[in-house]
C-alpha cells in the first residue's frame, strides 16, 4: 500500500481563470461493505489482492477516509443534453480522489454516488444498488468485449437509504445506496471545453486542451493550432472508433449527451443503457426519450457527429479557421462507412471485396427487423453455416433459435430469408479461407455472453436481497464473451418472456 500521488491535473488547475473544480470531500457512509471487486482491474492497477480487500480499501472506496496528501475534487463541466445547450453541469455525483501510475500507465479513480458536490444542483449526489450493480457489470463487460470504456473497480454498499422515484409507479420510495469506483487515464469530457467556450475563457481551455493534448497524446504538439487541429482528428477517430464498437456488439448507450462524451473516446456514463436483444434500429432502452428516440440504436453515429461538432465549435478559438475542423467532420461520414461495411463484414465472415456485399449487408438489416430476431444469438450461430451449405427446406435451422416468434415466419419472410441465404453462401464461396478458419474470426467478433438486460435485474434482484452470488456469476461470465463457456449455456439465450421491456433505470 504505496502512498498515492497527489494530482497532476490539479497541478495544472492551481490557478485557474475561473473554476473548472472544486475540492470536495466524499460524503461517510453509515455502515459499508464491498459487494464485489475488480481483480481484474486491481491487477492493472498494482493493487494486490491482500489490499483489495483490507480495511483501508474498504475506508477509502466508500468515500469514508481519505488517503494522505491526496485532494478529492469534482469538475466543473457543462454540456448539451438531448440536442439543446443544459448549461453548466459538472460532477454532481462523481469526485476524483486521486491517480494511480503502474506498468507506466495513468489511472484516474473516482468515486460515484459519494454525495454532494457543488455541481449537485438540487440532486443528492449519491447512488442506488441497481444503477451501481448495472455501472459496475456494464463497463467491465465492454472492457472485455473489446469496446473503449471507463472501468470499475470496486463497488460497495453505504448503508444508507436514498430516495427515488420508481419508474413504474413513480412514487418516491427509499432504496439501498451505495458507491462505485470508476478507472479512466481521465474523466475529461466534451462537456469540460464546452463550458469554457460557453464562458468565453479562451485561456483556461488553452491551458486544459494543452494539457489533455500532452497527457494523453503526446505524439501531438501542443500549443499550436496545427496541434489543435491534430487533436480534434483524433478525437473524432477514437470516438466513431468506439460507436462503430457499439453497433457491433448491439449496446444502447441511451443517454448521449455532450457531458457522456469522453474526450478519449470512451465509454462512459453507464446511465440507462440497454442491450439489443431483437435487432431493431429504433430502439432505445431510455423512456425519457421514448418519444423522440434521439438516441436509438440506428442513430447513435450521427450522434456522434452531433456532438463532435459541438466539440469542434468549442475549439474553434483555438483554431480560429473553420475550414480544417470542417475538412474533419465531413471526412466523419466516409469513414463512417467505411469502418461500419468493414466491421458488418466481419460479422458475417467476409473479409474479400465484392461489389454485393453492400446490398448483402442492407438486406441483412432489413430481414433481422422483419420479425424480433435476438441479434447476438444470430449473429454468433451465423458462423456455423459452410459455405458448401445447400439452400434446403430447413434453412433456417443454423439461426432458429433467434427468432423470438417462430410462428410469424410465414412464406413471404421465409422466402425473403431464403434468397438472402443464398445470395450470402456463394457469396462465401468466393472466400479462400476455410470454414474453420472463418468460423474462428467471426466467434472474435460476434459475443456469445452479453450482459442482457434481465441479467443485470437478476443480479439487482438478489443483491437487494443480500445476495451476491447472481453478480459475482455475471461477473464471471463477462470476462469471457467470445468463448465457450460450458457451464453458461443458459445465458446464451433469447431473453425469456417475462422480462419483455424490462430495464434497470439511470438514476
Ligand atoms: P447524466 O444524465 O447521468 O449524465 O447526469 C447529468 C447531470 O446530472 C450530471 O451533471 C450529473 O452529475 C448530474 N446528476 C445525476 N444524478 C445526480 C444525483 N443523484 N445527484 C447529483 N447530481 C446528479
Ligand atoms: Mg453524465
Ligand atoms: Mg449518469
Amino acid at each position: 500500500t504505496k502512498e498515492l500521488p497527489a494530482d497532476p491535473i490539479l497541478e495544472n488547475f492551481r490557478r485557474p481563470v475561473r473554476e473548472c473544480f472544486s475540492y470536495v470531500s466524499p460524503k461517510k457512509t453509515s455502515q459499508p461493505i464491498l459487494v464485489h471487486a475488480s481483480h481484474v482491474l486491481a491487477k492493472e492497477l498494482g493493487i494486490s489482492e491482500e489490499y483489495l480487500h483490507s480495511e483501508e480499501f474498504l475506508k477509502v472506496f466508500s468515500g469514508n477516509s481519505i488517503l494522505p496528501n491526496t485532494h478529492p475534487y469534482a469538475m466543473c463541466y457543462g454540456g448539451h443534453q438531448f440536442g439543446n445547450w443544459a448549461g453548466q453541469l459538472g460532477d454532481g455525483r462523481a469526485i476524483n480522489l486521486f491517480e494511480i501510475e503502474h506498468n507506466d500507465k495513468l489511472w484516474a479513480l473516482q468515486l460515484k454516488g459519494a454525495g454532494e458536490t457543488p455541481y449537485s444542483r438540487n440532486a443528492d449526489g449519491l447512488a442506488v444498488l441497481r444503477s451501481s450493480i448495472r455501472e459496475y457489470l456494464c463497463s467491465e463487460a465492454m472492457y472485455h468485449l473489446g469496446v473503449p470504456t471507463t472501468r470499475a473497480l470496486s463497488l460497495c454498499k453505504t448503508g444508507d437509504k436514498v430516495l427515488r422515484d420508481i419508474l413504474y409507479t413513480g412514487h418516491p420510495e427509499y432504496e439501498k445506496g451505495a458507491v462505485v469506483c470508476r478507472v479512466s487515464p481521465s474523466f475529461l469530457r466534451f462537456g469540460n471545453f464546452e463550458i469554457l467556450m460557453a464562458r468565453d475563457d479562451k485561456a483556461t481551455l488553452k491551458i486544459l486542451t494543452d494539457y489533455t493534448i500532452k497527457q494523453f497524446f503526446p505524439q501531438i504538439q501542443a500549443g499550436t493550432k496545427e496541434g489543435y487541429i491534430q487533436f480534434f482528428q483524433e478525437v473524432t477517430n477514437r470516438t466513431l472508433k468506439m460507436l462503430i464498437h457499439w453497433q457491433r456488439v448491439g449496446f444502447v448507450h441511451g443517454v448521449m449527451n455532450t457531458d457522456n462524451m469522453s474526450i478519449l473516446g470512451l465509454t462512459i456514463d453507464y446511465g440507462p443503457y440497454g442491450w439489443l436483444e431483437g435487432y431493431d434500429e429504433g430502439w432505445t432502452p431510455n423512456t425519457t426519450d421514448s418519444r423522440e428516440k434521439r438516441y436509438r440504436y440506428g442513430n447513435q453515429i450521427n450522434i456522434g457527429l452531433w456532438n463532435l461538432y459541438r466539440l469542434a465549435s468549442s475549439l474553434f478559438p483555438l483554431v480560429e479557421e473553420i475550414a480544417p475542423l470542417e475538412a474533419i467532420l465531413e471526412g466523419y461520414r466516409d469513414a463512417y462507412t467505411q469502418q461500419y461495411q468493414e466491421m458488418m463484414k466481419s460479422k458475417i465472415g467476409l473479409y474479400s471485396e465484392d461489389s454485393s456485399d453492400i446490398e448483402l449487408i442492407n438486406t441483412l438489416e432489413e430481414n433481422l427487423q422483419m420479425t424480433e430476431t435476438d441479434m447476438t444469438i444470430f449473429f454468433r450461430n451465423l458462423s456455423s453455416i459452410d459455405k458448401e451449405a445447400v439452400i434446403t427446406d430447413d434453412f433456417l435451422a443454423p439461426v432458429m433459435d433467434a427468432f423470438y416468434n417462430p410462428e410469424e415466419l410465414d412464406e413471404s419472410i421465409r422466402e425473403t430469408w431464403k434468397q438472402w441465404f443464398e445470395a450470402y453462401v456463394s457469396r462465401l464461396q468466393k472466400e479462400y479461407i476455410s470454414n474453420l478458419e472463418r468460423q474462428e474470426k467471426m466467434n472474435a467478433v460476434n459475443p456469445k455472453y452479453v450482459l442482457r438486460n434481465y441479467m443485470a435485474q437478476l443480479a439487482i434482484d438478489a443483491a437487494d436481497k443480500g445476495d451476491y452470488s447472481v453478480l459475482e456469476e455475471m461477473y464471471q461470465l463477462i470476462l469471457d464473451p467470445y468463448g465457450e463457456q460450458k457451464d453458461a449455456e443458459k445465458w446464451f439465450a433469447k431473453r425469456p418472456d417475462w422480462a419483455r421491456n424490462k430495464i434497470g433505470c439511470s438514476m
